[in-house]
C-alpha cells in the first residue's frame, strides 16, 4: 500500500512511520516527491490486519496499490524514473542508444565497433562477455577477459559499458567492470539473480523474457525493486509468436503499455526483436516514435564473421546512417538524441 505522509514532515517523524510499518513485518520504501513524501509499505499486507496506519501521527492517508507489482507501478510513483549513470540521464528527454557487438570477441574487435558507434552518437557501449547461448556448443563468451576488453574500450572512447550477467556467481566480477548490468531474456525469471542484483543497487537493464507477459515482466522488475534497487531499465526485445519471417515478434505496443503501467524507462532492442539487420532501422525508428527512452543495437565491423548474431548486426556505416534518421524522429516526438 501507499502511505502518504503529511507535507513538511521532519526526517525523524518520517523514520517513526517507517519503524511502524516495519513493526508489522512489511518493508518501507521511501519515495520523495516534489511536494510530499510517500512510503510504499510492501509485503504481506494481511499482517497489518485491521490495525490502521491512517491514524498514526504524520500519516495523511493510506491507499492500496491494486496491481500485483507495487514499487515499479505508476500507482506508486506518478513521475518517470530518471536513472543517472556516468553523468548521463536515462529516462529523461534524451534518448540513449547503447550499441556494440553481440559478443566481445577480441580487444580489437570491440574497438572496431566502439570507436565508430561513439563517433555516430551512441552514449553507451554494449558487448557480451558471458553469453546465454541456446546451444552448449556455440561460443559462450570470453568471460572476464572479455570484460577487460570492454574496460579498455571504455578507457579509449569514454563510453560507459552495459554487459550481461548470466549467473549470480559472476555478479561480483561483472559489477566491477560494468556501468549497467544486463539481465537477458532467458534469465528474466531467474529470481535468485534478480534478488542479488536488487541488493547491489547498480543500474540494471532487464530484458523481457521470450514468452513473458507484460505482467510477468513487471513482476520480475519488482523482484529487483523489492530489494531496494529502483534503477531499472525495461527492455522489449521481441517475443516468441507463430511468425517465422523474423526471429522474434517485436512488441512495439509494449512501449506505451509499459509507460502506462510503470514509471521505469523503457528501451527497445530491434536487433534481437527481428533477428535481421535490414529490419533494425525501421523498428528502431518505430520504437522511438512509440515513446521508447532508448535503444539497444548490435553493431559489428564484420558481421559475416561474428561469433554470435551476425545476421542481425549493423555495420558501423549503416548504424551511423540510422542515427541520422533517429535524430529526426526523436525531434518529431519532442525528444533529442
Ligand atoms: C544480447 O543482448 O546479446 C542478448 C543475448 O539478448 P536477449 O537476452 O534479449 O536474447
Ligand atoms: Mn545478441
Amino acid at each position: 500500500m501507499i502511505v502518504v505522509l503529511k507535507p513538511e514532515l521532519k526526517p525523524a517523524d518520517i523514520q517513526k512511520v517507517v519503524e511502524r510499518i516495519e513493526s508489522f513485518g512489511l518493508r518501507a520504501h521511501i519515495s520523495e516527491g516534489k511536494e510530499r513524501t510517500i512510503i510504499g509499505a510492501i509485503g504481506d499486507e494481511r499482517l497489518l490486519a485491521d490495525q490502521s496506519l491512517e491514524s498514526f501521527p504524520g500519516v495523511e492517508k493510506v491507499l492500496p496499490i491494486l496491481k500485483p507489482y507495487k514499487l515499479v507501478s505508476r500507482e506508486f510513483q506518478k513521475h518517470n524514473t530518471v536513472i543517472e549513470v556516468a553523468g548521463r540521464e536515462i529516462g529523461g528527454r534524451k534518448i540513449h542508444v547503447m550499441a556494440g557487438p553481440c559478443s566481445v570477441e577480441s580487444r580489437d574487435q570491440v574497438l572496431e565497433s566502439a570507436l565508430p558507434v561513439k563517433e555516430a552518437g551512441a552514449t553507451f557501449l554494449r558487448g557480451g562477455a558471458f553469453k546465454p547461448r541456446t546451444s552448449p556448443y556455440s561460443f559462450q563468451g570470453l568471460g572476464e577477459e572479455g570484460l577487460d576488453y570492454l574496460a579498455n574500450a571504455r578507457k579509449v572512447t569514454g563510453l560507459p559499458i552495459i554487459t550481461e550477467v548470466l549467473d549470480p556467481r559472476d555478479l561480483d566480477v561483472v559489477a566491477r567492470y560494468t556501468d549497467v548490468l544486463q539481465i537477458g531474456a532467458r534469465n528474466m525469471q531467474n529470481f535468485k539473480l534478480l534478488t542479488e542484483v536488487g541488493r547491489l543497487k547498480m543500474p540494471v537493464m532487464l530484458k523481457r523474457g521470450l514468452s513473458a507477459t507484460i505482467q510477468e515482466f513487471l513482476l520480475s522488475a519488482e523482484y529487483i525493486a523489492a530489494e531496494g534497487n529502483r534503477k531499472i531499465i525495461l527492455c522489449e526485445r521481441g517475443i516468441r509468436t507463430y511468425e517465422t519471417e523474423t526471429r522474434n515478434t517485436l512488441d512495439i505496443s509494449a512501449v506505451p503499455v509499459l509507460k502506462q503501467l510503470s514509471h521505469l524507462p523503457v528501451f527497445i532492442d530491434p536487433s534481437h526483436g527481428t533477428g535481421r539487420w535490414d529490419m533494425v532501422a525501421p523498428m528502431a525508428l518505430a520504437g522511438v516514435a512509440a515513446g521508447a527512452d532508448g535503444l539497444l543495437i548490435e553493431v559489428h565491423s564484420n558481421p559475416e564473421t561474428a561469433l554470435s548474431d551476425g545476421p542481425q548486426s549493423l555495420k558501423p556505416k549503416k548504424f551511423a546512417a540510422l542515427m541520422g534518421e533517429l535524430k529526426k524522429v526523436a525531434a518529431a516526438v519532442g525528444r533529442e538524441l
